[in-house]
């Protein structure tokens, strides 16, 4: 970047506590009476305004009055219309429509968990207190509707409600038709910012689609943009992620080296417009990343002397005031000014999401609605006073915001308002009405239906949401006077701040458990503080001695002595101390990821990843052991005697696990099995034998004692001679089918006790994809399945299935992703996919790769640095599903097609494959995600998700078939395995009668 100027970098904490922003933010907020009262006055006049007006909330209510239909039916319609868009191509959406409709058995059809129809926000769209009454269903009208105009005339009403919606949020199909509708506002003085839809690049070829889409917008806008001087200039809104496949906080380097010139190309044509240009704000975690591409752009000398550069801020953000802070200051460095337009935000239940799955402290926003509100209020003032090195743009639907607005800029001028295009009519109709002042620009999408999805799910939760304005001031229930309720006294005290229904990701498990601390890359400090507590532990790999048979006997019959003792220790003791291994684990962060890097070769996502499923397992198995072990079960039987079931040990356990999970699927073997009262001796695979010696001492350290658990090191030989001994009472495996099955050989060998085996080995895992996913989804899912780990999860998605009406699509954009993945050192966190395990899994894959490439077709090859042992991603395409016969531990996909007539041939052929580990559905017709988990018995099914990742305790993993004996590990059922069951049952009446019987007698 042609700068000179040494940029200010945006710091500010990720996440902090809600309640001392609330002290702050209440100490602010209260005005004299006689401007509250101006604001009621306002806002009043607004809301009647809504109310009162004939289109409502932005004409949603004409858009259904043109159905000629009830409008709670053509609510219904919209509802499936709104699932409807996300589909394609033509003969899908008729095959949808028609598996909705049921060819008028749809009529007939019992109402049932219909996710795409049931949880349609589409169904809350601002009407639905109005128009829906309790306990009615999308289905259920639509269903009425059908039996009395038949289900061609439903289909065609349909297809009407999909172009209508399409209609209602978006302005055109093409930037043409958008300016052409504008035309005759823009000359009576509106102002437009227009956005092309479409968003998250997963491929360079979708990136510079979309970069080219802008670039062509802004040159026909800035065709007919007329001579008015900035700000009353059109203006165009972009997406970083539309203009990158990789716009992630670990790819920082690359996007500053090939984004921001993509973004600066984009300004210089802007700005030889005279054009305003935006910056759309999106998730959290890309918010440090959008400000420094931000102001790399912006410091660019070419730009200096424009106006127009522009930047969305979100006040949902605890840092909404550190950016506008920052922003003041980098305008102030550069002597120009930003046009900066403050929005609530539209990704709020990503973002709780989000916090949640990664385990963070806290969350990046406001857990409560009236602190959204409060913190737009203050940064609305400090907008106001940063005038004219900042150009505010309040972006919001909300009276009360609108009002209270406009009395803080105190008939000034040199701000604007915005809207969508599709919402806030009524409002701001009147409010310009009253306050010619006053200016209003309208956000104008403008795209193909295909485009559509994301931006209209999100305005779909906006218009839904209870606590959303838009759809309380739909509600003629609610008085004007609740809507008048300011945010500050919705809050009343700092203590209030937080919303106490949504626990902090940390107690999201609780009163169980404590979650698993986890990270976000995208809190630089956060980022880099690991990155230096890592380096700082990295040690170099001590070489450890396997052990011999007979050390390996020794280990068993000390074990057997340590057995005695552990065995008689209560359950809460030991679970006590799990949980001490815990909060350990969670200390040890640094030098434990160190070590996963290391020896295993993990990237840093993946060795975040699996640290917090070994913490969760030792936490989980704790609970799990208090609940079950404690006390036994009390039994109902007759007076006079006491029934009870209790679990205990059942002796020496050995745990023998994979080198892939080197620390989580190690800990939970051993931690379950000593949780059940067993003492352990536990054989960790030959490839990483120093991260488990940690493991282990870190028990030890805990208060496991020496005697209830020893290590064996040493390949499979050496497993095996543990195996054969004779005081064994139980093995857990976690491996292949072919070891396992050793395994039970020699243990069935063998004579004495059966004693049970716990086995959890691999499969052939599949994803069926049909014509209704969203491609990009797909991408994201398979990319994240199939490489991530260089596919070395069991979990691993091995066989893709996709629907052949979309196969090419979805192929090539899986490629393309794959293509945007870095392969290299694990220890550079930008690396996506690290080396596969050692030179004996490097040569087998190769070997599997030529082997594909002579007998199926070759779709993607990714390039891998030539030293160390890497594979690098592939993608083959087989003629049938049956073709792939074995497990290929590796990165590389393998692809087969098939006709939607011939589905159950398809399930047949994964079924006939005889593993049931994972499995992946992506579809948006539930009768076929049934049909699907009906017929195959696979342990995990994901349905429109990745299918690796597993959750301890949220999603107990294990398969059935060639894929393992189950229990589920970190599942209600996986401890009892590892237990003796013993039913005591004392005849209270033996020693003299029964006194219970005769005191309760009466
Ligand atoms: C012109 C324009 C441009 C926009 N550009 C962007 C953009 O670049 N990036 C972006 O993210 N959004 C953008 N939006 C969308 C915008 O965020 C939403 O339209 C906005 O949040 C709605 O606010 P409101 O004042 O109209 O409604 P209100 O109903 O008053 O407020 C809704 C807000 O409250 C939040 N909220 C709801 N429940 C809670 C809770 N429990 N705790 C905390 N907060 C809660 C919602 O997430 C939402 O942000 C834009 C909107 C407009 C009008």
């Amino acid at each position: 970047m042609p700068s000179d100027q040494p940029l200010a970098e945006f710091t500010a904490a990720y996440a902090p506590d809600d309640a001392a922003l609330a002290d702050e933010l209440l100490a602010s907020a209260a005005l004299p009476p006689d401007r509250e009262a101006r604001i009621d006055a306002v806002a009043t006049e607004l809301i009647s305004s809504i109310r009162g007006s004939e289109h409502g909330l932005g004409g949603v209510d004409a858009m259904l009055r043109e159905f000629a239909l009830s409008t709670k039916e053509g609510l219904a319609l919209m509802v499936l219309a709104e699932a409807l868009l996300r589909i394609p191509d033509a003969a899908t959406a008729d095959a949808f429509i028609e598996d909705k409709l049921g060819q008028g058995d749809f009529a007939h059809h019992r109402i049932k968990s219909d996710a795409v129809l049931v949880n349609a926000s589409a169904w809350a769209l601002g009407l639905s207190a109005r128009l829906v009454h309790a306990g009615e269903t999308p289905q259920g009208t639509l269903a009425a509707l059908t039996r009395r105009i038949g289900a061609p005339a439903v289909r065609a009403a349909t297809r009407q409600a999909m172009r209508l919606i399409g209609n209602h949020f978006v302005l055109g199909e093409t930037i043409d038709s958008a300016l052409a509708r504008t035309k005759a506002h823009v000359r009576e003085g509106s102002r437009y910012s227009y956005d092309m839809l479409g968003e998250g690049a997963r491929t360079a070829e979708d990136a510079e689609r979309y970069y080219q889409s802008y670039s062509d917008a802004i040159t026909a806008i800035g065709r007919t943009s007329g001579n008015a001087a900035l700000p009353a200039r059109p203006g165009i809104s972009v997406k970083l992620s539309a203009l990158h496949p990789r716009f992630e906080a670990i790819s920082r380097d690359r996007v500053m080296r090939e984004l921001t010139p993509r973004l600066l190309e984009l300004a210089r044509l802007a700005r030889s417009h005279g054009l305003a240009f935006t910056v759309d704000a999106e998730e959290a975690d890309r918010l440090e990343l959008s400000l420094e591409v931000f102001a790399a752009c912006f410091a660019d000398p070419s730009l200096s002397g424009w106006d127009g550069y522009g930047l969305a801020v979100q006040a949902y953000q605890k840092r909404a005031a550190a950016v506008i802070e920052y922003l003041a200051e980098l305008a102030n460095a550069l002597d120009r000014r930003i046009m900066l337009r403050l929005v609530k935000g539209a990704y709020w239940d990503t973002e709780i999401k989000r916090a949640q799955e990664r385990g963070l402290a806290d969350y990046p926003v406001f857990t409560r609605k009236p602190m959204t509100d409060l913190n737009y209020l203050s940064c609305a003032g400090k907008l106001l006073s940063l005038r004219p090195r900042l150009f505010p743009q309040f972006a919001s639907h909300n009276a009360l915001t609108v009002a209270t607005i406009l009395e803080l800029a105190d008939g000034s001028e040199g701000y604007e308002f915005q809207r969508l295009h599709g919402m806030g009519e009524a409002l701001y109709a009147r409010l310009l009405a009253e306050h010619p002042q006053a200016v209003c620009r309208i956000y104008a999408p403008v795209g193909g239906h295909r485009d559509l999805l994301a931006y209209l799910v999100r305005r779909l939760l906006e218009n839904g949401a209870n606590s959303s304005f838009v759809a309380q001031a739909g509600d003629d229930n609610v008085p004007i006077a609740e809507l008048l309720t300011r945010p500050a006294a919705q809050i009343g005290r700092p203590e209030n701040a937080r919303n106490p229904a949504i626990p902090l990701p940390r107690d999201l498990y609780q009163p169980q458990r404590l979650n698993s601390r986890g990270i976000e890359f995208g809190d630089r400090s956060a980022l880099a503080a690991l990155l230096g507590d890592i380096e700082t532990a990295r040690r170099p790999l001590p070489t450890i001695a396997a052990a011999t048979p007979a050390q390996a006997a020794a280990a068993i019959a000390a074990a057997r002595d340590g057995f005695e003792t552990w065995s008689r220790t209560s359950a809460d003791h030991r679970a006590t101390i799990l949980e001490r291994a815990a909060d350990l684990l969670e200390q040890r962060r640094a030098p434990l990821i160190a070590l996963l890097q290391d020896e295993g070769g993990k990237t840093l996502d993946d060795c975040v990843a699996e640290l917090r499923e070994a913490i969760d397992y030792c936490r989980y198995y704790a609970s799990e052991g208090r609940r079950l072990f404690a006390e036994p079960l009390a039994l109902p039987g007759p007076t006079g005697e006491r029934n009870t079931l209790g679990l205990r040990g059942r002796g020496v356990f050995v745990a023998i696990s994979p080198w892939n999970f080197p620390l989580a699927i190690f800990l939970g073997q051993v931690t379950a099995a000593l949780m059940a009262g067993n003492a352990v001796v536990a054989k960790p695979a030959e490839q990483t034998p120093v991260i488990a010696e940690l493991a282990i001492s870190l028990l030890h350290e805990a208060g496991v004692p020496r005697a209830a658990l020893h290590l064996v090191q040493g390949d499979g030989r050496i497993g095996a001679a543990l195996v054969e001994q004779p005081e064994v009472a139980g093995v857990v495996f976690t491996g292949s089918t072919e070891v396992a099955r050793a395994i039970n050989r020699t243990l069935a060998a063998k004579d004495g006790p059966i004693v049970p085996l716990i086995a959890e080995t691999g499969g052939i895992n599949a994803m069926i994809v049909d014509a209704t996913a969203l491609p990009e989804q797909v991408a994201d899912d398979v990319v994240a399945s199939a490489f991530r780990s260089a596919g070395q999860r069991c979990s691993a998605l091995r066989l893709l299935c996709v629907q052949e009406d979309v196969a090419d699509r979805v192929i090539a954009m899986i490629a393309g992703a794959a293509r945007e993945l870095r392969i290299g050192d694990p220890r550079d966190p930008a690396t996506h996919v690290g080396p596969v395990i050692d030179a004996e899994a490097k040569a087998r894959l190769d070997a599997h790769i030529a082997r594909m490439k002579r007998e199926a077709r070759l779709h993607f090859a990714g390039t891998a640095p030539a030293n160390g042992n890497f594979v690098a991603p592939h993608v083959f395409e087989l003629s049938r599903a049956s073709q792939l016969t074995e497990e290929v531990f590796g990165p590389i996909l393998h692809v087969v097609r098939y006709k939607a007539a011939e589905f159950d041939d398809l399930l047949d052929d994964i079924a006939a494959t005889g593993y049931a580990l994972t499995l992946g559905v992506q579809s948006r017709i539930d009768d076929t995600v049934a049909r699907v988990i009906a017929r195959l018995p696979t342990g995990n099914v994901y349905v429109n998700r990745n299918i690796v990742g597993a959750v301890v305790g949220v999603q107990p993993f294990g398969g059935s078939g060639l894929s393992g004996t189950g229990p589920k590990a970190g599942g209600p059922q996986y401890l009892p395995r590892f237990a003796l069951e013993q039913t005591v049952s004392i005849n209270t009446a033996a020693a003299g009668g029964d006194a219970a019987l005769l005191t309760g007698g009466g």
